[in-house]
C-alpha cells in the first residue's frame, strides 16, 4: 500500500513515445531495467568515484556506490511508504552523467567549457544521455524513460531555474520534485559520507585517531561499539560503528521526513508539488552532524595532499584532450565529426568526454598527447 502521496505508476505522465504495456513489469520497473541495461550504466564501474584503482579494486567506484545509494533509497522508501521502484531506478541513475575521474574531471570539464561560454553539468548531462544518447531501440533514440524518472533526473538534487533553462520547462520547475526523487540527494549523501570514511580508513590515508576526533556522531558510536566488543578486531569494531552512523542517518531521514509531511499537512502528490520547500530532511540534531562528517572528509581526504597528484592528473588530461580537439577536430571518431555539425564543437567534445572511463580517456590522452 502505498502513502496517498507517493507517486502510483498507473497516474504516470507516461513516456515521449507511447508503448505497449508489458505483461511483467510496471513502467518505473522497465524504467529501472533500461538504466541498467544502459552502456552509460556500465561504463560506471570504470569511473572513479573517490578513489582510482591504484589504491585497491575493491574500493568504491561510481558503480558500487551507485548500487549503495540505491539500496538505502529503497529502504527508506518502502519505510515511508513511498513507490520503491521509482526511487530504485531514480537512484540507480542518478551519477550516470558523471564523467571520468570524480570530481576533478567534472571541474575539469566545466572550467574548459567556460573558456567557451558553456558549462558542465552532470545532471543535464544524465538527462542527454538517457534522451539521446543511448541507442538499443528500433523505435526510438534514448531510453524512452517516463516523465517521472526524466523529472527525477533534473530535480533531485538541484532547483533550475526556469528563466536560465527554457529547455527544461516541461520538467515543472516552479514544482518541487516527488517525494521519491527528493530523498535522493540525501540518500547519496548517507552512502558517501559513510563509504568514503571506511575506504579512507582502510587506505590508511585517515586513522581511526583522527576520524574519532574529528566526526563526533562516529565517536559516540565508537564508544558505543567498545563497550559491546572490547574484545573484537579494531577493523570490526570500525565497522560496527559505521553500521550504526549510516542507520542513524537513515532512521533519522525516515522520521524527519514523515513527522514534515505529517505537520505540513502533506495529503497528496499534488500536495507535496504545491509545497513551498523540500519535505525530506534530516533533523537539526543529526543535520549538524552529517556536516561535521562531510567537512571532516573534505578537509582530511578529498583535499589531502595524497590524492593531490591524481586530481592533477585528471585536470591535465581533460584539459590536454579538449584543448587538442578543440584545434584538430579532424581527430575526432567520424561519428562526433557528424554531430558537431549540429552542435556546437565545445559541446560535443565535451559529451565524448564526459562519456569515457577512467581507462579509455588515459588511453586517448597517451595517443593524442604523448601520455
Ligand atoms: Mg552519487
Amino acid at each position: 500500500m502505498l502513502a496517498p502521496y507517493a507517486v502510483q505508476v498507473t497516474q504516470s505522465r507516461g513516456r515521449r513515445f507511447a508503448e505497449a504495456q508489458h505483461p511483467y513489469r510496471n513502467d518505473f520497473q522497465r524504467d529501472r531495467d533500461r538504466v541498467i541495461h544502459a552502456r552509460a550504466f556500465r561504463r560506471l564501474e570504470a569511473k572513479t568515484q573517490v578513489f582510482t584503482r591504484r589504491y585497491s579494486d575493491h574500493f568504491r567506484n561510481r558503480l558500487t556506490h551507485t548500487l549503495e545509494v540505491t539500496q538505502i533509497s529503497r529502504t527508506i522508501a518502502g519505510a515511508l511508504a513511498l513507490n520503491v521502484d521509482l526511487a530504485e531506478v531514480l537512484a540507480l541513475v542518478h551519477d550516470i552523467g558523471h564523467p571520468p575521474f570524480g570530481h576533478a574531471g567534472e571541474k575539469a570539464l566545466d572550467s574548459a567549457m567556460r573558456q567557451h561560454g558553456l558549462s558542465f553539468d552532470h545532471n543535464l548531462h544524465a538527462l542527454r544521455i538517457v534522451e539521446d544518447f543511448e541507442q538499443r531501440y528500433a523505435a526510438f533514440r534514448g531510453l524512452n524513460l517516463t516523465f517521472e524518472v526524466r523529472e527525477g533526473i533534473i530535480k533531485h538534487s538541484h532547483d533550475y531555474d526556469a528563466n536560465k533553462h527554457p529547455d527544461l520547462v516541461e520538467y515543472l520547475l516552479d514544482q518541487r520534485p516527488p517525494l521519491e526523487a527528493q530523498l535522493i540527494d540525501l540518500t547519496d549523501e548517507i552512502a558517501y559520507n559513510t563509504a568514503d570514511l571506511d575506504d579512507g580508513y582502510e587506505s590508511h590515508l585517515l586513522s581511526l585517531d583522527e576520524i574519532r576526533e574529528g566526526v563526533p556522531i562516529f565517536e559516540r558510536f565508537y564508544r558505543e561499539v567498545a563497550q559491546i566488543y572490547p574484545e573484537a578486531p579494531q577493523k570490526l569494531q570500525f565497522n560496527e560503528t559505521l553500521k550504526r552512523v549510516l542507520n542513524r542517518l537513515v532512521d533519522d531521514l525516515i522520521k524527519t521526513t514523515h513527522k514534515r509531511i505529517q505537520d505540513g499537512g502533506i495529503q497528496t502528490l499534488n500536495d507535496v508539488r504545491q509545497y513551498p520547500s523540500r519535505l525530506a530532511a534530516f533533523s537539526p540534531a543529526v543535520d549538524a552532524e552529517r556536516k561535521q562528517n562531510k567537512d571532516f572528509l573534505y578537509e582530511n581526504l578529498y583535499f589531502s595532499p595524497s590524492l593531490a597528484d591524481e586530481k592533477d592528473d585528471a585536470e591535465r588530461v581533460v584539459t590536454d584532450l579538449f584543448d587538442l580537439w578543440m584545434s584538430h577536430p579532424e581527430s575526432l571518431p567520424h561519428s562526433y565529426q557528424d554531430k558537431a555539425k549540429e552542435d556546437s564543437l565545445p559541446r560535443v567534445i565535451c559529451d565524448y568526454i564526459a562519456g569515457m572511463t577512467d581507462h579509455f580517456i588515459f588511453e586517448q590522452h597517451e595517443k593524442y598527447c604523448g601520455g
